[in-house]
């Protein structure tokens, strides 16, 4: 059992008394953080400003070491922080280590942006000018992040904030605080130095508004669900802050009849079922055109069998428990919501013990129906009837959402039609709808995203700096 605190100022502080359970192994106390409120934020927030301008004017390539250290140690104990992580959140092992691994990449692509992070060069119309732009740091950054990638997204936030010289206050989610407690003790074993990193934990609805409404807060970058999201959207604009939210997601996946359907399957299964179905990027609704339904149907529900839930620290677990009851007793009334509104559901009705949730095959789904519109986040994949390409393309659109969005066809016409009309942030054709690469931009439109800045990649650091623009007379 971890017994967890509070990072403020470089000091480990606070008293761990909520305790967290291993959501696959009800006995398994994982570990204790304390409880913060509104003067634990306070001082957190003081700490960030008092440490970040001595870090902003160190070079940037001084940053990056402390970040490519960070890196280093991240891969080191790697093993024994995705049993961590897999014991907090329930996902497999191998998720697990592969989600370690991707935070210890994303530290290693932002320490070596120490070395880049141009600026640009222009012609002046007057004589004898040099015209520059440079980028500066914020300030204090907060990054409020969410439970199903607690080392990831906490990394993909905190690393391009520090590379452009700003502090930061980390939230993590209340039910996965030791992932990112291992991300800052990477930190600041590695060198980072004390304020420029501070971890704060308790719930969001009592230390949420002292951290997004705090004036000395620059920039909130935000992970999580859409009512949080805009709850904090409209606190953080009204004072004039600068705020990147990114959210759910009802993620289309499209089936043409051209397709292997057995193809079709897998990748509607890897994107649907794998992280357990918790990933805002799920695969959450197939549509198949006429021809390739029934064998699609057939193929998948081959596919759901193989997606046995189990501890995900069993070897070879291909899907872990879900993350709490809550998310249990919702995924369990979507599917009766289904059932309700006169679709079948065609496997994943039973009820495992525990936390588990089989892998679920809804047919039968209409557009209008709960189960094709609202976000499940869980193994729930909803199947439905179009047409053709235009008319999935529009049921693929005709939700609020608009993060990522698949399509598995051999036909290289309909493949650039579906790319240019989806709405998603995020397409991807003849691959699961889950699954990013780290350094190319990633954000969602409509409801999924704010839609201004985007993050990972090189991209990410706008969000974290502002541009200033020098003319330099040289005569
Ligand atoms: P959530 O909105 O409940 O919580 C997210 C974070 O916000 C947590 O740290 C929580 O403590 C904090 N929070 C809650 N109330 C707050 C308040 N009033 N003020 C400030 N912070 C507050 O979401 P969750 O259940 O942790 O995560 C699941 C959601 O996240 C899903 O909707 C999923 O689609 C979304 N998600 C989106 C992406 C993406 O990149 N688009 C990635 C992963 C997850």
């Amino acid at each position: 059992m971890h017994a967890i605190q509070h990072l403020i100022a470089g000091e480990w502080v606070g008293e761990s008394t909520v305790e967290r359970y291993n959501p696959a192994r009800a006995t398994d106390l994982v570990a204790a953080t304390p409880a913060g409120g509104p003067a634990t934020v306070a001082d957190a927030i003081g700490a960030a400003e008092q440490a970040q301008p001595a870090w902003a004017a160190l070079p940037g390539p001084t940053r990056g070491a402390v970040l490519l250290d960070a890196a280093a140690l991240l891969s080191q104990r790697q093993a024994d922080i995705a049993q961590d992580l897999t014991r907090e959140e329930g996902k497999t092992l191998a998720e697990a280590r592969a989600e370690v691994q991707r935070a210890a990449d994303i530290l290693r692509f932002y320490g070596g942006e120490g070395w880049r992070m141009p600026g640009q060069t222009f012609p002046s119309a007057v004589t004898d000018t040099f015209v520059y732009t440079r980028r500066e740091p914020v300030g204090v950054v907060a990054a409020i992040t969410p439970w199903n990638f607690p080392i990831a997204i906490p990394a993909w936030k905190i690393a391009p904030a520090l590379i452009a010289g700003n502090a930061v206050v980390a939230k993590p989610a209340e039910v996965t605080p030791v992932s990112s407690w291992h991300l800052a003790r990477a930190l600041l074993d590695a060198g980072l130095p004390a304020g420029v990193l501070n971890l704060v934990f308790g719930r969001g609805s009592v230390i949420g508004d002292a951290l997004v409404g705090d004036d000395r807060v620059a920039a909130v970058s935000f992970t999580g669900s859409v009512a949080v999201g805009r709850a904090i959207h409209d606190r953080v604009s009204a004072r004039r802050g600068r705020v990147q939210l990114e959210m759910g997601g009802k993620n289309p996946l499209i089936v043409l009849d051209d397709a292997d359907p057995a193809v079709a399957a897998r990748i509607a299964a890897a994107g649907g079922y794998g992280l357990t179905g918790q990933a805002c990027t799920a695969t959450s609704r197939v549509i198949c055109t006429p021809g390739i339904r029934a064998a699609f149907e057939h193929e998948l529900l081959a596919q759901a069998a193989r997606f046995r839930p189990a501890d995900g620290l069993t070897p070879g677990a291909l899907m872990g428990p879900l993350v709490s009851a809550d998310s249990l007793a919702t995924t369990r009334h979507y599917l009766d919501q289904a059932a309700a509104q006169g679709a079948t559901v065609a496997t994943g009705a039973e009820q495992p013990e525990g936390l588990f949730q089989a892998p679920a095959v809804v047919t039968g789904v209409k557009p209008d129906h709960r189960i094709a519109t609202e976000e499940v986040f869980g193994p729930v994949v909803a199947v439905l009837d179009a047409d053709d390409l235009d008319s999935a393309i529009d049921i693929a659109n005709r939700v609020p959402f608009g993060l990522a969005a698949g399509i598995v066809t051999n036909d290289l016409r309909s493949a650039h039609r579906f790319a240019n009309r989806v709405q998603a942030g995020v397409v991807k054709v003849n691959r699961p709808t889950t699954g990013l690469d780290l350094n190319v931009p990633f954000g969602g439109v409509k409801d999924s995203s704010t839609n201004t800045f985007r993050e990972q990649g090189t991209v990410a650091t706008e969000f974290y700096t502002w541009s200033k623009t020098v003319y330099m007379g040289t005569d």
